[in-house]
């Protein structure tokens, strides 16, 4: 018989976790205002609001947070990472941030001015945020295959070309500053692009010379679907299909605390130099000098190892196979869920499992909720209070889909977490039919407001 494929690690360091009970969770959910970002997560059972941060560190990595060096200018930690991202990417200019979403303000001060149109597959939440908050708009090209959760395309984050052409044809040129490529694309469910898709974006991009930008947060479990899932990358490494991947980049973007597997931490890696030197500015301004940008020397350092331990097949295929355990289990149970399964999550698909509750009532937000209060395990909403108001009209935007993701943080649970996640999740299937009401806003913030939001009960 051929052996399971185990964890590639032993735990050396363990962290208690509790077990509450329905009266208590009943009582805290209430006092949070059924939003779960404002549990404490002594208040969580198992944790999967996200895999953002939330990752284990090696030894390997703990070492090199002991030997980070703290200089203001020119660390040596400094300098260890910038070698490593050459290596892996190619790029030579790099700055370091205190997370994503501060590389893309970072950036896009550099590049989004009021009026511009940003182009990619579906733009990342904070991705969205920042290019709003300049006036400028996002324009989701990604193919219509991510909005049906049971087709099986092997790559549904990828852009459709007909629809970005439609939009380089319809702007022009100097309103483009760049099209944007989610890598694997997060709000499609964790799902990657291939190769081909990437190449062909590129092709259009340098047809109408316009540049192309990563949003790489997960840059590694894309590379390990197109090894898995495209013809003639079985048998590259994941770093030789890494650095194909960016060799049609001309910049990235990266939040750290995802695939650079440590808790805090982004850069902004570029082979333009001017873009570099103008962002070197508004990093000085916003996030620290060019050597640390809001990072400490010791977590640099232990980037620079996250960054080369999450190219190894062991442990993608590890991490890739947790997330479609969770999914096999769920599907199994007769739940709904976005296919194939993504890299980091699974996204359930809440308008199949609650069909009694309306979309005005948020239905992603409603099964959070019930999860919640059946185990204590904490998802989070992508549905109606992730996709926000329109920022003209202030309408609510209702998308397609409301999905419930479970984020698998990286070298943290067992199977068995895993579980006791499925397990929860069919008691609440099982009485699904009896949840026909969910929430009203009575708090909210004019952007990003699914992490401030308060709520209310629907009394029916
Ligand atoms: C997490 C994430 C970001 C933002 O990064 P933070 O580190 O959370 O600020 C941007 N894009 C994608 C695709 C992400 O997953």
């Amino acid at each position: 018989m051929e052996l399971p494929a185990a964890e590639p690690y032993k735990i050396k360091m363990v962290e208690p976790i509790y077990r509450s009970t329905r009266k208590e969770r009943e009582q805290w959910i209430r006092e949070a205002k059924y939003n779960l970002f404002n549990l404490r997560s002594e208040q969580v059972y198992i944790d999967l609001l996200t895999d953002s941060g939330t990752g284990a560190m090696s030894d390997r990595q703990w070492a090199a947070v002991m030997t980070g060096d703290e200089s203001y200018a020119g660390s040596s930690s400094f300098y260890h990472l910038k070698e490593t991202i050459s290596l892996l990417f190619g790029f030579d200019y790099f700055l370091p941030t205190h997370q994503g979403r501060a590389a893309e303000n970072v950036l896009f001060s550099v590049l989004v001015k009021e009026g511009n149109i940003i182009p990619g597959n579906s733009h990342f939440d904070t991705t969205k945020g920042h290019i709003e908050f300049r006036q400028a708009t996002a324009a989701d090209c990604t193919i219509y295959e991510s909005l049906d959760p049971e087709n099986l395309h092997p790559f549904k984050g990828n852009v459709d070309l007909d629809q970005l052409k439609n939009v380089l044809e319809a702007h022009a040129r100097e309103s483009i500053p760049f099209i944007i490529l989610t890598l694997t694309c997060n709000s499609s469910g964790g799902q990657p692009v291939s190769m081909q898709n990437i190449r062909e974006v590129k092709a259009l991009a340098d047809q109408y010379g316009i540049p192309l930008v990563f949003d790489s947060a997960r840059f590694a479990e894309n590379a390990w679907f197109i090894a898995h899932r495209e013809a003639g990358y079985e048998r590259k490494t994941i770093q030789e299909i890494v650095l194909e991947m960016f060799s049609y980049a001309d910049a990235m973007t990266m939040s750290s605390k995802k695939d650079g597997i440590v808790n805090i931490g982004g850069f902004i890696a570029t082979r333009k130099k001017e873009w570099y030197d103008q962002a070197c500015t508004f990093n000085i301004m916003f996030e620290g000098f060019v050597t640390y940008g809001g990072m400490a020397g010791r977590d640099m350092n232990a980037l620079a190892v996250g960054l080369m331990e999450v190219l190894e097949d062991d442990y993608l295929t590890s991490r890739i196979g947790q997330v479609q355990y969770l999914g096999e289990q769920l599907s199994k149970y007769g739940i709904s869920v976005q296919k194939p399964y993504g890299g980091h999550a699974i996204f359930v698909d809440a308008k199949a499992f609650l069909p009694n509750v309306c979309q005005e009532e948020f239905i992603a937000q409603t099964l959070c909720v019930e999860l919640y209060l059946e185990s204590g395990v904490r998802a989070v909403e992508v549905g109606t209070l992730m996709a926000d108001r329109d920022p003209i009209t202030r309408e609510n935007r209702y998308p397609q889909l409301e999905f419930m993701r479970l984020a698998i943080p990286r070298r943290v649970y067992t199977n068995l977490h895993l579980d006791v996640v499925a397990t929860a999740l069919k008691n609440v299937y099982d009485r699904r039919l009896a949840v026909t009401s969910g929430y009203k806003i009575v708090m909210e913030a004019p952007i990003l407001r699914h992490f401030t939001i308060e709520l209310e009960r629907v009394v029916m």
